[in-house]
């Protein structure tokens, strides 16, 4: 071990790294060695201690260099789980650095200066632009599904159709869900068919919710048939049982107005008469990641006492950066101007296809051995939003006779910032749905930097 720590590869990484690091690489190296010795399963070459310092270096540079980092997403997918969904507003982002420089009153109220709920800072605005009567705010939506049945279900049964047992990934699935908050799962209808008359039935003393689900990762076609919510909402309004939507992606404008109409927006949902809705804040709604619940003031009483309410509640992050996005949304055209998912959204193939034009130009004359050029291509919005309706987009399609496509693909993915892209068919596609125009330039540089280090 002290010959490892002072050999001249561990000192430089200590000047790095620092002590406890490279004692902690060093000390997993080393046991590493031992188990791989008891096992005989050791290279007929013994490792030096050069040797073996120099692979511990490395190994803490890829780690370093794999840490969190800023992304150019050229995938396509606008709001992709594994990017971090959508990106903020400027405005989001100067609102989470003005209440985390110093301090914020994130819990108390200043005409009064009592406690207050931390929820209100955000609660009015999204009472305003849902029509709703109250809103809570938890840490992300799944979140909020757990929350509302625990409060308002556990020791009864929920009734949700056969179509709309979902998984919505990472293990959560509705039906293991409603029973590890307590609840019991009374499936109604069939999988393609229910009707109100199925929920009409199936309602007992016993029954505490309906829960309508959007099945927003996949769809049913063909011979099927949901409620339509405002005949549902009668039938729980006339029973004196909770209507709760889970419309998911949390549209708080109408997605018609880019080509997908089949997404629920929160605001008609209420109108409708659910009597809970709930949604995400990191998808269709473009803000920071947060589950958000609307509705009838009376459930969100109960839904804000219970004790699990505590464990998922949001920090002041979140809360800054929400309001500075929801403050946004008061005004819809300046929305659609501010918010880069709906600026993304909003980008039309014309715009698409001239920037595509641009940044094939561009890297035309100056890439040696792939040849650019614009193509059509279909953009999806991703983040188990609306899974199978194709946007029209444009991308950029690099080609090469000379050159490994995969490898130009990890040499993009080892910039910094990183460039995810898409292969298909051998070539390389740089989709521009996902990247904002002022991102076009610095990721023309990126790809000329990433195609100079993939040439054999
Ligand atoms: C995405 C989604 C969720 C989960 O939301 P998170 O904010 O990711 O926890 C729950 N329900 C539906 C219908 C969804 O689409």
């Amino acid at each position: 071990m002290s010959a490892l720590l002072e050999s001249e590869p561990l000192r430089a990484a200590t000047i790095h790294y620092g002590r406890l690091a490279v004692r902690w690489a060093a000390r997993k190296a080393l046991s590493e060695l031992r188990v791989a010795v008891q096992q005989s399963a050791l290279a007929s070459e013994p490792l030096g201690v050069t040797a073996l310092a120099e692979r511990i270096a490395e190994e803490l540079n890829d780690h370093e260099a794999a840490a969190l980092q800023p992304v150019f997403n050229a995938t396509g997918i606008l709001l992709h789980t594994g990017l971090g969904r959508a990106p903020l507003a400027a405005e989001a982002v100067r609102a989470i650095a003005e209440v985390s420089e110093g301090y914020c009153n994130v819990e108390i109220d200043l005409a009064s200066g009592q406690r207050s709920q931390r929820s209100q800072a955000v609660a009015q605005l999204l009472c305003h632009l849902t029509g709703a009567e109250a809103a809570h705010l938890v840490n992300n939506n799944a979140g909020a599904t757990a929350l509302a049945l625990a409060a308002l279900a556990a020791g009864r049964e929920v009734l949700v159709s056969h179509g709309q047992l979902i998984e919505i990934g990472g293990g959560f699935r509705l039906p293991d869900v409603i029973a590890t908050f307590g609840a019991r799962l009374r499936p109604v209808g069939t999988t393609n068919k229910t009707r109100v008359s199925d929920y009409a039935e199936a309602i007992t003393e016993q029954t505490a919710a309906i829960l309508v689900v959007h099945p927003s990762n996949y769809a049913i076609t063909g011979f099927a048939q949901s409620p339509r919510l405002e005949d549902l909402s009668k039938l729980a309004r006339d029973k004196g049982v909770p209507l709760i939507h889970d419309i998911g992606s949390g549209a708080l404008i109408d997605f018609a107005q880019f080509g997908c109409p089949e997404e629920p927006v929160a605001s008609q949902s209420i109108e409708a008469g659910a009597d809970l809705v709930l949604f995400s804040g990191d998808k269709l709604l473009g803000g920071p990641q947060c589950g958000i619940i609307v509705g009838q003031g009376r459930l969100l009483e109960s839904v804000v006492k219970h004790p699990l309410n505590r464990a998922l509640r949001v920090d002041k992050f979140t809360l800054a950066a929400l309001r500075a996005t929801l403050h946004l949304y008061r005004q819809p055209e300046q929305a659609l101007r501010s918010i880069p998912l709906l600026r993304m959204m909003n980008s039309s193939p014309d715009q698409l296809r001239v920037r595509a034009e641009r940044l094939a130009a561009r890297l035309r004359p100056r890439l040696t051995d792939w040849e650019a050029k614009p193509v059509s291509d279909e953009a999806f919005v991703g983040g188990g939003t609306i899974p199978d309706q194709a946007i029209p987009s444009y991308s950029v399609e690099l080609n090469s006779n000379t050159c490994e496509v995969q490898t130009l693909a990890d040499q993009l993915r080892a910039n910094a910032p990183a460039v995810l892209a898409r292969i298909r068919e051998d070539k390389l596609l740089l989709c521009l749905h996902s990247i904002l125009p002022e991102q076009d330039e610095p990721l023309g540089a990126l790809v000329e930097k990433a195609a100079e280090k993939s040439k054999v």
